[in-house]
């Protein structure tokens, strides 16, 4: 799985979270992409590089509880 890399910002994932996309210029070995709380990865990287991602609007409750 993979997915194109987003530019720097915030980023709205499919499920509608928010989320504030930040690049580093850092080795982070031990982690090569992020994941939405609803499972979709935000972003993934193979380099030096590494991203954080900071949520900054969440779902309303009542999408949260949906039960499909
Ligand atoms: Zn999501």
């Amino acid at each position: 799985m993979s997915v194109d890399v987003p530019s720097q910002g915030e980023t709205t994932c499919v499920c509608g979270r928010v989320w504030d996309l930040t690049l580093h210029q850092e080795i982070v070995p031990d982690r090569s992409y992020i994941n939405c709380r609803c499972g979709r990865i935000l972003v993934s990287w193979n380099s030096v590089r590494t991203w954080t991602a900071e949520l900054v609007h969440d779902l309303p409750a009542i999408q949260r509880g949906e039960r499909g």
